[in-house]
């Protein structure tokens, strides 16, 4: 098979980790910032102020710069900290008052001057002696959203205090790297790992060897991690899968205890993605833990195809479970697929060791008639399958999608209580799960409400129904979008809206 589409090439990005000054070296305070839940790129994250390095960023000189291209790094990484917390890291700025600076804010947020022209005009410069890099990192290619972000520690400047600028964060504080570390630990904050690598480096304390600890792991120096921890105990593992666009990876989810191990949904069929899985997989057992069994969420070619070759590398004696729908629709259709067990719903699995660790089946059908996800009520966790992706959209598609059962699984989700976080089959963690349940039903609703709509004025062809309602699609996607509106078809007339002689297709 193959790829069934590229990944997008990631773009440069500049972050700034801001350290207070004065603060204890043996657990520095920094300045971490929440993501506005509004963000399509990891919304409510907390994360370090940073973004897109601009056009502009390259005209500005850098002194003491290594090259051109940390120059621009770096005059990106001030601009960015400039914009999202005020603070203004220039030579030749110690003079300027805390109204000079939110003036020369002004200028740049509207426009009035480019960064490099205002840096000018006010005879401030950069230099690089104020920016201490400290590594790069890259997105997983699990998203299409993708950046090569550039990590520079800086001090932030005597009489300057960041203050969150309404927008693109929600809030920020400074607190010291341990204690930001230890939130994360006790599942109190949705985090990627770059920003976990830098509060775990600093909480070590400001040594010598600081910058050679930040670049110790190859992560830093722009290889993708594949081990993804957006929460303790949940590994997320993008495998490389035939899926539908835009989407080009699946989510494979380890989640582990020191004892036991689960496997979700190993859906590559590509070897070289079976065997990362495999190796990630042989280091967990190497550390003392069981595989307890692989776990499919639903039948779909895209969250199975690895679950024979990672079965056979663990000697055929591990267990595949599933709901009882999707064993039978892997019987129909997969025969090579064998679900030894059934899961079902409600079914609390619990895991020995430390920490303890139980998740409830919950069978939540629409997407696939078997779908199931997995709650861990005491971290906040939802384990979504297909039914929300962290990236992309979902597909109800007849017969096996049923509009109706999928509303009724997304309330289900969504009347779920003390939810943090959300990983769904395809793209990152999503860190504001209950805003985007109600934007996932309210879609749907409201797509449901202009199909009724369309259909009453006479219109009952699903591909003109699309072309009056889906406006807003790429042309690449109407075929799914006519599926998609045979669905909601489909509910209207289970709910007595529409005749059922109105639906064709
Ligand atoms: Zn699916």
């Amino acid at each position: 098979m193959e790829r069934s589409s590229t990944t997008t090439a990631p773009k440069d990005a500049a972050a700034v980790i801001l350290i207070r000054q004065d603060t204890d070296p043996n657990n520095p305070e920094v300045f971490w910032v929440k993501r506005s839940d509004k963000l399509a790129f990891l919304g409510g994250f907390h994360a370090f102020p940073g973004g897109q390095i601009d056009a502009d960023d390259a005209a500005v000189t850098v002194q003491n710069a290594p090259n051109p291209e940390t120059a621009a790094m770096i005059s990106g990484a001030a601009r960015e900290l400039f914009e999202e917390l005020g603070v203004l890291v220039a030579r030749g700025g110690e003079t300027l008052t805390k109204g000079q600076r939110a003036s020369l804010l002004d200028d740049l947020e509207s426009h009035r001057m480019s960064w490099s022209a205002l840096l000018d005009h006010y005879h401030l410069h950069l230099d690089a002696d104020d920016f201490t890099y400290v590594g790069r990192w890259v997105t997983p290619p699990f998203n299409a959203r993708r950046f090569d972000t550039w990590f520079f520690l800086a001090k932030c400047p005597a009489k300057q205090e960041p203050n969150v600028i309404a927008g693109e964060l929600a809030e920020g504080e400074w607190l010291p790297a341990r204690d930001a570390y230890a939130r994360w630990l006790r599942d109190e904050v949705v985090a990627v790992p770059p920003t976990l690598h830098a509060l775990k480096t600093l909480g070590d304390g400001m040594t010598p060897d600081l910058v050679a600890r930040f670049l110790s792991r190859k992560q830093a120096h722009g290889v993708p991690e594949r081990e993804i921890t957006f929460r303790p105990n949940y590994f997320c593992f993008p495998v490389r899968t035939p899926t539908r666009p835009p989407a080009t990876h699946t989510c494979c989810y380890l989640v582990h205890t020191s004892e036991e191990l689960l496997i979700f949904d190993p859906g590559s069929p590509y070897e070289e993605e079976q065997q990362a899985l495999a190796a990630c997989v042989d280091e967990m057992i190497a550390a003392g833990r069981q595989v307890r069994e692989i776990i499919l969420t639903h039948h779909h070619p895209d969250h199975i195809g690895g679950v024979n070759a990672l079965k056979s590398h663990l000697g055929g004696n591990v267990s595949v479970a599933a709901h009882k729908e999707t064993a039978k629709l892997l019987n129909e259709i997969h025969r090579e697929v064998h679900v030894d067990r059934f899961i079902e719903d409600n079914e609390i699995i619990a895991l020995d060791g430390e920490p303890p660790l139980q998740l409830q089946a919950l069978h939540t059908p629409g997407h696939a008639p078997g779908h199931l996800c997995f709650h861990d009520a005491q971290r906040g966790v939802l384990i979504t399958g297909d039914n929300v992706v962290g990236f992309g959209s979902v597909l109800i598609d007849p017969a096996d999608g049923k509009m109706r059962q999928y509303l009724n699984s997304l309330e289900r989700m969504r009347s779920l209580p003390g939810l943090s976080v959300l990983f769904g089959g395809h793209g990152p963690a999503v860190a504001a799960p209950y805003k985007k349940l109600d934007e996932y039903i309210s879609h749907r609703l409201e797509r449901e409400r202009n199909i009724l709509e369309t259909v009453r004025k006479g219109i009952t062809d699903p591909k003109e129904i699309v072309a009056q309602v889906y406006t807003d699609v790429h042309p690449k996607a109407l075929a799914m979008a006519e599926r998609a509106v045979l669905a909601h078809l489909e509910k209207l007339a289970e709910d007595g809206l529409i005749p059922p002689s109105q639906i064709s297709g």
